[in-house]
């Protein structure tokens, strides 16, 4: 079946391109949609691209970073003041697939991937889109929940507040190829703290749901208190809470389950 290419010169005329067609995909760096191509997808009838250059900006003038759609995970792992996300993009395939990957398409990558999506979710970020009504800026957690039906609109940049410190956050990719596999699961943690008691904790996990989510109980466990054996102990033990992870090639449902406590525990008591 035939495909159109559309190349448009601003942001704002693809994302009406997009939003016109339900057969429309944008081309990020395409290294899932030139799969899908090449797979013979036929819910693909034409490829939107943008040579906007405001899509490949980083800004990291301020507190809040914000990251172009089009920036690779390469160009992240170039820039030294994006330090806090030099272990997500690491965690993302190989080089070829780094340099062409980008932030924008790691938000729609389906399980076993989306590993640099888990730690903006635990950075709380902000999803800026462009739609057919216009332009909106979604906070993450909302538009993962959302983003089966986020497909005709496009995303523009993702901005995020750097954490705390050094310490505050944390990632762990668990597979069973390293450097390179599917994720049997991922873990981030934000936790910024006031007066050694742990405030507003985030804890983000992929492959333990059909997107990326936040652990919740975990969360609750540590609000409010020391980061020490017990806190820890007390996430750990409730880490798998309303997730529902799937049976895949990679790990089962049971085995992602079983595991979880275990990683979440090394991961908040800084082991390798
Ligand atoms: C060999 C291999 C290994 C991989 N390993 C990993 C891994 O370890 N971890 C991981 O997370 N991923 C992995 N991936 C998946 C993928 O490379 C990444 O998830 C990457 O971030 C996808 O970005 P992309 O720009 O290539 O997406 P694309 O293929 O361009 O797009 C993917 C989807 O996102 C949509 N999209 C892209 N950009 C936008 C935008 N700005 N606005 C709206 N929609 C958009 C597209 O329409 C499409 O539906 C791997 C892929 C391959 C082929």
């Amino acid at each position: 079946m035939p495909v159109t290419v559309k190349t448009f010169a601003t942001a704002a005329e693809a994302a009406t391109a997009l939003s016109a067609d339900r057969a429309a995909r944008y081309l990020g760096g395409g290294t899932l949609v030139m799969r899908a191509l090449n797979e013979g997808d036929i819910s693909i009838s034409t490829v939107v691209r943008a040579t906007d250059r405001a899509l490949n900006r980083i800004d990291v003038s301020s507190a809040r970073v914000v990251i172009g759609a089009g920036v690779t995970f390469a160009r992240i792992l170039a820039e030294r003041e994006l330090a806090f996300l030099h272990a997500p993009a690491r965690a993302i395939g190989g080089p070829a697939v780094r340099n062409m990957g980008t932030v924008g398409g790691n938000l729609f990558a389906q399980n076993p991937f989306g590993d640099f999506t888990v730690a903006l979710l635990a950075l709380d970020a902000i999803v800026s889109v462009q739609g057919g009504l216009g332009a909106r800026d979604i906070p993450i957690e909302e538009f993962l929940q959302s983003r089966d039906r986020q497909s005709g609109a496009l995303v523009l940049a993702i901005s995020c507040q750097r954490p705390s410190s050094a310490d505050a956050f944390r990632y762990r990719k668990v597979a069973r190829i390293r450097p390179k596999g599917g994720s049997v699961i991922t873990l981030a943690a934000n936790l910024a703290a006031s007066s050694g008691r742990i405030t507003g904790a985030r804890i983000a996990l992929g492959s333990m749901g059909p997107a990326p989510m936040r652990a919740r109980a975990a969360e609750r466990a540590l609000e409010g208190r020391a980061l020490d054996a017990a806190s820890i102990a007390a996430a750990a033990a409730v880490a798998a809470e309303g997730a529902s992870p799937s049976d895949t090639a990679i790990a089962s449902a049971w085995y992602r389950r079983e595991v979880i406590g275990v990683h979440l525990r090394r991961l908040l008591s800084g082991q390798e």
